[in-house]
């Protein structure tokens, strides 16, 4: 055996630099689901399944080229990890060199190498052709920068990539159209949506399902409607589908929360672009034709780009860049435990569990839902981030480490000390009921910060101000928030404190009434 080609799970790439001289007279494939890759973290179901099934059906695809695969089937072999099966199968097989590019984690793209090397084999990695930007170039915009921002990051590569520019401008004169991008709906709410399109599950995906469900019972989460795009071939035909349905209203609504409504005008490709079925550029360039043929309006076009340019390789620089240390970073010195209520969605807070619900459930929440709902309570109650981290990691059918953990511990949970966002995004209850219908059906008042009916958002929220104040109240971002905390009477203030410290003793996992706020 010549080359040897390692996939992982989230390397579902066709146009991989891996297969560029693949020869399948000499060469071979390798691919291999573990344990401990659904257990590592408490994965949910559908997040198990989408790996496991677009996996099969990428085997299936490449067997259908005529290469030969080796599969490891998840009940076919006793290895509890990647590093191990790997190590066993380089022995049998003795490929000459095994290729690879960069796996998506950080630990297993150091033991990995390592693996292969303990057994005698050169590990050769090719460029990672699925990004825009590979580490030196995230390297060279970053230069001597202390602290990393997304909208210069974002005017950087838009120009380098030529992406919404004319003559060197950006198209419609500015870059950013943030101010068009926070509508909510009305009372009457968001009305008839167009249904994402949805992929049935074939036989290949349908035995995965009775894997999962059999051999991950006790895992949250359901399988039922699951209908994620798992080949090339349908994440084209949901991007397809986004581009034509829901782009248009994609700007406008981006932050908008309706309860029961989990995709409203999302495209729901970041599974499939994680996966590597669905290459960044195919989505920009379709999107971008979508503005230039006057199907939809530059909000929508420029507000989803920038997500997709600016933030997803964005956070890719800044996780290559910051680990290992990244992990254990804890800006606000933050050490209370994950309440139980995040891995079952059994509290009164409704917002809490509309997002919990369907997160668990289905493995999917919008970006608002994940910063101003589940994100923003944690970072309220000073849950440690790695635990936070953990939990995201298990629960999302798009969570890979490199893009997940930035989000978490930088962006939520502002554990990097800023390096990523200039503030903190700590809000009280009253954001989450001006963007949705939430609260009007909550048994809490999100005025309220203190007494039976207060919002635990509030009454955390202004308790973190208070804790966080030597670090914030002359900081230029977060003045304001810190200046309204200096007005409240000192009375009112130590109520709200002591109702804040009461909360987070009934959410502690480990005590009686562990659900405080349940009902
Ligand atoms: P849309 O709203 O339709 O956005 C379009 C695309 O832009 C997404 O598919 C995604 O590829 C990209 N994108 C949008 N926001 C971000 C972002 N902040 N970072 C990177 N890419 C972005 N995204 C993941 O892919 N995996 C994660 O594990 C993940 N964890 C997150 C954790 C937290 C605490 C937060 C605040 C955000 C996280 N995100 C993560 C980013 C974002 O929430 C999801 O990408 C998005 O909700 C996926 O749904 P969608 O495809 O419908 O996205």
């Amino acid at each position: 055996l010549r080359n040897l080609v390692l996939v992982l799970g989230d390397q579902l790439d066709a146009g991989s630099a891996v297969f560029d001289d693949f020869d399948p007279a000499r060469d071979a494939v390798w691919m291999a689901e573990v344990a401990h890759e659904a257990t590592q973290v408490w994965s949910t179901k559908p997040r198990i399944a989408i790996f496991l099934a677009a996996m099969r059906q990428f085997r299936d695809a490449l067997r259908a080229r005529g290469f030969t695969v080796h599969y490891r089937a998840l009940d076919e072999h006793a290895h509890p990890d990647l590093e191990s099966a790997l190590a066993d199968d380089l022995a049998a097989l003795k490929p000459a060199k095994l290729l690879a590019v960069r796996p998506g984690e950080w630990r297993l793209a150091q033991s990995l190498p390592k693996a292969c090397e303990a057994a005698g084999v050169r590990w050769i990695e090719r460029p990672d052709r699925h990004f825009y930007c590979d580490d030196d170039d995230f390297a060279d915009w970053a230069g001597k920068r202390k602290e990393y921002r997304l909208e210069f990051f974002y005017r950087w590569l838009r120009k380098r990539e030529g992406v919404l520019m004319q003559d060197g401008e950006p198209v419609g004169g500015q870059w950013n159209f943030d101010h068009d991008n926070r509508g909510r709906f009305d009372k009457r709410g968001p009305g008839l949506l167009p249904a994402p399109r949805a992929f049935a599950p074939d036989a290949t995906t349908r035995g995965v399902l009775a894997m999962v469900n059999e051999r991950f019972a006790a895992h949250p989460g359901r399988l039922e409607g699951f209908d994620w795009p798992l080949t090339t071939a349908q994440a084209q035909a949901a991007l397809d589908d986004f581009i034509a349905h829901r782009l248009p209203l994609f700007g406008r609504y981006q932050d908008a929360m309706w309860e029961g409504e989990p995709w409203l005008y999302h495209s729901r490709l970041s599974a499939a672009m994680n996966l590597k079925l669905l290459p960044p550029r195919a989505v920009v360039a379709a999107a971008e034709q979508a503005y230039r043929d006057g199907h939809a309006p530059i909000e929508a076009v420029e507000g989803f780009i920038r997500q997709v340019i600016g933030w997803r390789e964005f956070v890719r620089g800044v996780y290559w860049q910051r680990m290992p240390g990244f992990l254990e970073e804890n800006a606000l010195g933050a050490e209370a435990p994950l309440p139980d209520f995040y891995w079952t969605g059994h509290t009164d807070m409704a917002c809490l569990r509309d997002a919990l619900r369907q997160t668990l459930d289905l493995g999917y929440a919008h970006h608002i839902q994940r910063l101003m709902v589940t994100g923003l309570f944690a970072l309220l109650l000073g849950v440690r981030p790695r635990e936070v981290h953990g939990w995201y990691l298990a629960v999302y059918v798009d969570a890979v480490e490199w893009v997940e953990l930035p989000n978490v511990l930088g962006m939520s949970q502002y554990a990097d000390d800023g390096r990523m966002t200039s503030k903190p995004y700590a809000a009280s209850g009253a954001y989450i009921q001006k963007m949705s219908n939430h609260c009007a059906g909550c048994r809490f008042k999100p005025g309220e910060a203190t007494g039976a009916q207060a919002c635990p958002f509030t009454t955390l929220y202004w308790d973190f101000l208070a804790r966080h104040e030597a670090k914030f109240a002359r900081h230029p971002r977060t003045a304001l928030q810190w200046k309204n905390l200096a007005r409240k009477p000192a009375a009112e203030l130590a109520a709200i404190r002591r109702q804040a410290d009461a909360l987070r003793r009934a959410l502690a996992p480990d005590s009686r009434s562990k659900h405080g706020v349940d009902g």
